[in-house]
């Protein structure tokens, strides 16, 4: 009787042990897949091109996982746009510029000098085509003596921030940070050779950054199945013919070597991404209802309209912007 007792009470024990055991490893893996879900955000600091606009900075997209921040083309305002972001270009673990066009690189000396006077204290590491790391190099030659006479004269604690570091960026050769993983992959912007998209993941989470591009089945392949593509986007049907400005045939060769929105939706839908987000307005004061619902004729997934200093968290579906906050 004792003995059943007993035996009944340690089976008891036993059930609430596993119960137990069940629920820590069940809140476990609720608050493992929340950490590695909220970590990885994609932020737009600029979505404009060359055209000056005040509404879209040049070139600029930022990437934070967990442990690191990686940031995509450095075109004018980045500086600005990484502090209205409540970012600093002193944290920047990389820089990837994707192709030696002046747009997206136009703004480094001022990230580094900034990033400097924010205190910087090691190296910028950069990840560039060749031609983009020798323009560069002359970039920095050629403010050699202001960087002597800044150092010399302000006294900061470390000159190790403005020191660049520089790396070749490759199809193929993923830059790792953290829990953060960028892998090139060509694209076709000819005759600007070479350019690269990203496929960008942190575990399971994986975005798709088009870079500057006409259409390449690289592209597709890269984007299948994606949480979030963020597209380039030259809006053809508002580009007409202005004297002294574009002709029809300034228009076309533009209109060549980018993605028109119907050539994006088509994309989209024949990778099966999840969400599509456009960037890289031309022109940057684009009509964004008459946008998004060419796009929905392709494409019937979640289409954002990028704006500067909006994010997204691909993972969770979920996109700020100013005071807007939604799940997609
Ligand atoms: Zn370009
Ligand atoms: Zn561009």
């Amino acid at each position: 009787m004792i003995h059943a007792r007993m035996a009944a009470r340690s089976e008891a024990e036993d059930d609430l042990g596993n119960v137990r055991r069940r629920a820590h490893r069940d809140a476990r893996r609720c608050v493992d897949h929340l950490t590695q879900a909220m970590a990885m955000k994609f932020t737009f600091l600029g979505t404009g091109c060359p055209v000056a606009s005040p509404m879209r900075a040049g070139p600029a997209h930022l990437v934070t996982g967990s442990r690191a921040r990686l940031l995509i083309d450095c075109g004018a305002g980045v500086s600005q746009r990484l502090v209205a972001a409540g970012e600093r270009g002193a944290d920047i673990d990389a820089l990837i510029v994707t192709h030696y066009h002046s747009d997206h690189v136009v703004d480094f000396y001022q990230l580094l000098v900034s990033s400097w006077h924010q205190g910087r204290a090691r190296p910028f590491v950069v990840h560039a085509p060749a031609n983009v790391i020798s323009h560069m190099r002359h970039i920095l030659e050629a403010y050699a003596d202001e960087r002597e006479l800044r150092i010399a004269h302000e006294r900061r604690p470390s000159s190790l921030g403005l020191e660049v570091e520089f790396h070749e960026l490759a199809e193929g050769r993923a830059i790792r940070l953290g829990d953060l993983e960028a892998e090139p992959f060509s694209v076709d912007h000819r005759p600007v050779k070479p350019a690269f998209g990203l496929v960008l993941r942190q575990g399971k989470t994986r975005v798709v950054f088009s870079g500057d591009t006409r259409p390449v089945p690289a592209l597709v392949e890269a984007a299948r199945g994606a949480e979030l593509l963020v597209c380039e986007v030259f809006v053809d049907r508002e580009m007409m013919p202005t004297q002294g400005v574009r002709s029809a045939e300034t228009i076309a060769a533009v209109r060549s070597y980018h993605l028109t929105p119907r050539q994006i939706a088509k994309i989209a839908r024949d990778a099966g991404v999840m969400a599509l987000a456009l960037t890289h307005f031309v022109p940057p004061n684009a009509d964004r209802s008459a946008l998004v619902a060419e796009i929905r004729k392709g494409f019937r997934g979640p289409v954002i309209v990028g704006e500067d200093l909006m994010s997204i968290d691909p993972a969770l579906r979920t996109l700020s912007f100013a005071n807007l906050h939604l799940a997609y």
